[in-house]
């Protein structure tokens, strides 16, 4: 029998509706938008459409947004003097770094300097240590937006397999330890990883999120799985996704599509954490 398939986008538009309704009422309330503020380095063709479509997505639900452009050369020192800039302005409540950045910025030392109560993406060692306490201030959004996709399963994580493919700090390492925070039983998988098809098949939920097309294939899943694919890979003009979608559709019992699925889930967790920044007072 075909996976059911996940719908990201169906999903999105009901959690923006949630959202758009929650910034009426705090504009009601406080008599002003939520804002957010990207930080765009350089003229990746990929960045500059992600932050295109995180701009839309603001003004669809009313929060004001800007977007800061800076050239691939600019100094690190000038583009922290901005985002301190941002930290002091009140009327932005979230703050977010678009990345990859060019190579001679250190994406540590820029993500760090974004005051923590504006993390909307949750990069910040404050807030990734609150993650892994179990104590989150906010969710990043791919894990977040993974994990609304597995609940709208129904099936229960409490005692199951999950297993992660990818240990990035973006990816892989929050979505396992959110996984973890729902009593799933968690293996995080690698590039090392021995018999990765193996260990695949193990999971009654399994997270792709690697950057490689169509490298799991339908007999590395388990029969009735929930496979969530957040991988987004380029070729010839086409998006594919991590997992071989003809393949595990005869295999999985729920599956997300690329795209449609993750990818939309992301930029709506994005404007929750938004509304969430503005609600809990971000100095
Ligand atoms: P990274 O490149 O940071 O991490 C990739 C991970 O995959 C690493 O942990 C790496 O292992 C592992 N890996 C690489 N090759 C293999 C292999 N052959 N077998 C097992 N593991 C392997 O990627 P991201 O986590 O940032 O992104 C992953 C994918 O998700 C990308 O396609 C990206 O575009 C997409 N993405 C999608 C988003 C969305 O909104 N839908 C948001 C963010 C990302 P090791 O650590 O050992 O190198």
């Amino acid at each position: 029998m075909a996976a059911q398939i996940l719908d990201g986008k169906a999903l999105a538009a009901r959690v923006r509706a949630e959202v758009a309704q929650g910034v009426a009422e705090f504009r009601r309330r406080k008599g002003l938008a939520p804002g957010l503020a990207v930080v765009l380095v350089g003229d990746d063709p990929a960045s500059q459409i992600y932050v295109n479509r995180k701009e839309k997505a603001c003004a669809e639900v009313g929060i004001y947004s800007e977007t800061l452009r800076f050239p691939a050369e600019v100094e690190e020192r000038e583009l922290l003097s901005h985002i301190a800039e941002l930290n002091a302005r009140p009327e932005i409540h979230g703050i977010l770094v678009q990345l990859p950045l060019p190579p001679h910025l250190e994406q540590a030392r820029v993500l760090r300097a974004i005051h923590p109560a504006k993390d909307v993406d949750c990069f910040h060692p404050v807030n990734f240590g609150r993650l892994a306490l179990g104590d989150p201030y906010l969710v990043p959004c791919t894990p977040a937006g993974i994990l609304e996709l597995i609940r709208q399963t129904g099936v229960p994580l409490a005692g199951r397999e999950a297993v992660v493919v990818g240990r990035s700090n973006i990816v892989g390492k929050p979505t396992a330890l959110l996984l973890l925070g729902e009593h799933a039983t968690v293996t995080v998988c690698h590039s090392r990883t021995a018999d990765l098809p193996a260990v695949c098949r193990r999971a009654d939920v399994l997270v792709v999120a690697v950057g490689r097309r169509e490298m799991v294939k339908g007999h590395w899943i388990k029969p009735g799985a929930v496979v969530i694919d957040v991988g987004i890979n380029r070729y010839e003009g086409k998006l594919y996704g991590d997992v071989d979608f003809r393949q595990a559709v005869e295999v999985a019992g729920y599956l997300t599509p690329v795209p449609g699925g993750v990818g939309p889930m992301t930029i709506a967790m994005l404007l929750r954490n938004t509304l969430r920044a503005a609600e809990a007072g971000a100095p």
